[in-house]
């Protein structure tokens, strides 16, 4: 007899909980009008299930808490810092290690201590801290996505690539002096976290190579991405997703890290460099705004929780349910004919509120509709990723529309089981079946930049 089970359980077993807050359909319409109608602005302790991100929400495990018990805060030259460094760079390889509070810190730094004024720095496609980072040094942050990244219904195993021809294309045009490096995000989280494929970092790393532009990994899900290599790419199934991530990152100079990801941290992050110049002088930088170069802006015992949490988040049992877990969700929408990008990524279901809800323009910003239905019928926190967040005004006054209206469900690392998903999937089928109930909306009041954080809403 050979058991061959279908189901895919959690990996784990639970040692300490956190009861989650189940609120009545009234109390949920008090919360959200006192929120303006935007989610960001509820307390989470009126939230049943909280997918508004995957950043810094991870269950950390045993391991990781009796490591924190451990860290050592010394200033300089602590313990932690030595087996954090040890730990990154059994994966990275690199050879300069540098802690920062997170992903944003190391962009910033490294960003500050290479780019100039009129600078291009290419990449698949650039999370909005990372593009923000670029633009505050008066660079340019250029998106080169392959084309089927940026159709949702679409099937690829790849979709996060990047256009090599375009990559090319740019750098004849704006000439290699004024890249000051070419990047890739693996998984492209901006594009529904699709992931990269190997061959394509190694002709990336080629390219670069040739025109001598060093070449940086947005690492944040490098674990996740390694996974779908595995499952996907000829010629790796039978390698583990340690030696995978090696081989990734062997072929990049750098690389900047947010381990609020596949850290499995509630916070931290790091820059891991090859070159010596490079690495002086953002630890000159660091030393200003982030703190000593063996801490960075974390205390000890985060150094110990992201030491252990990056080989955890390598783990075959791990990574098969954390990616199962997105595509039985997937499924089960997908099934009841709910559009969603397709296929799955590594930390998310992205469903296409405009496709769900036709009646409703873009104007009247679907997708964060849905979100508020969502949260009104089930205590569901999404994100909208369309036209609150990247809407552009026009010069008469108009909007012009985001390219999609998304949906985002983040899934938090460890956090939640397969009873949670199956609870998600009928509030969304729900939901879908009562979509033209969906009311649109309109902005009330709205800050001048990064207005989806703070802005207030009414039903049109
Ligand atoms: C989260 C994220 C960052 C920024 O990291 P923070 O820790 O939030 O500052 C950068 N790039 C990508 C792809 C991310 O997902």
């Amino acid at each position: 007899m050979s058991f061959q089970p279908q189901t895919i359980i959690e990996p784990f077993r639970i040692k300490s909980v956190e009861p989650i807050s189940f609120t009545t359909p009234e109390q949920r319409t008090i919360a959200l009008e006192q929120a303006g109608y935007n989610l960001f602005l509820l307390k989470a302790n009126d939230v049943l299930i909280d997918l508004l991100t995957d950043s810094g929400t991870s269950a950390m495990s045993a391991a990781q808490w009796g490591g924190m018990l451990q860290g050592d805060e010394s200033y300089a030259g602590a313990r932690s810092f030595y087996k954090f460094e040890e730990s990154v760079r059994s994966i990275t390889g690199f050879k300069h290690i540098i802690p920062t509070h997170q992903g944003r810190a190391a962009e910033r730094i490294l960003f500050g201590a290479v780019c100039k004024p009129d600078d291009v720095v290419p990449n698949n496609a650039h999370f909005d801290t990372t593009r923000a980072n670029i633009e505050a040094c008066h660079a340019e942050a250029r998106d080169l996505v392959i084309a089927e990244g940026r159709q949702p219904g679409l099937y690829h195993p790849f979709k996060g690539n990047i256009d090599l021809d375009r990559l090319c294309a740019t750098i004849e045009e704006i000439g290699p002096e004024r890249i000051p490096l070419c990047m890739i995000t693996a998984t492209n989280n901006s594009g529904g976290g699709q992931p990269v494929s190997m061959a394509n970092i190694r002709a990336m790393s080629e390219i670069c190579r040739s025109y001598k532009i060093p070449f940086f990994i947005d690492a944040c899900r490098f674990a996740e991405n390694s996974w779908f290599i595995k499952q996907r790419e000829e010629g790796y199934a039978d390698k583990t997703p340690l030696e995978i991530a090696q081989e990734l990152f062997s072929y990049a100079d750098g690389c900047t890290m947010s381990a609020k990801k596949d850290g499995l941290a509630n916070i931290g992050g790091f820059l891991a460099l090859n070159d010596d110049t490079w690495a002086e002088q953002c630890r000159n930088q660091l030393i200003l705004t982030e703190g000593f170069p063996t801490y960075g802006g974390m205390a000890g015992y985060d150094l110990e929780a992201v030491a252990v949490g990056l080989h955890e988040a390598l783990q075959e049992d791990y990574l098969r349910y954390r990616v199962r877990s997105i595509e039985y969700l997937g499924e089960r929408l997908t099934e009841a004919g709910i559009p969603i990008v397709l296929p799955t990524g590594g930390h998310a279901v992205y469903i296409d509120a405009g496709a769900l809800l036709p009646h409703i323009p873009s104007s009247q910003y679907p997708a964060q509709a849905l979100c508020m239905a969502l949260y009104l019928v089930a205590g569901v926190r999404a994100v909208e990723i369309g036209s609150v967040m990247f809407g552009k005004p026009r010069a008469d006054g108009s909007e012009e529309p985001a390219a999609l209206e998304l949906v985002r469900l983040a899934f938090p690392r460890r956090v939640y089981t397969q009873s949670h998903v199956d609870y998600l999937a009928e509030a969304l089928l729900y939901v879908a079946q009562n979509a033209e109930q969906v009311q649109g909306v309109r902005i009330e009041w709205q800050a001048p930049a990064l207005r989806h954080f703070t802005a207030r809403f009414a039903f049109v």
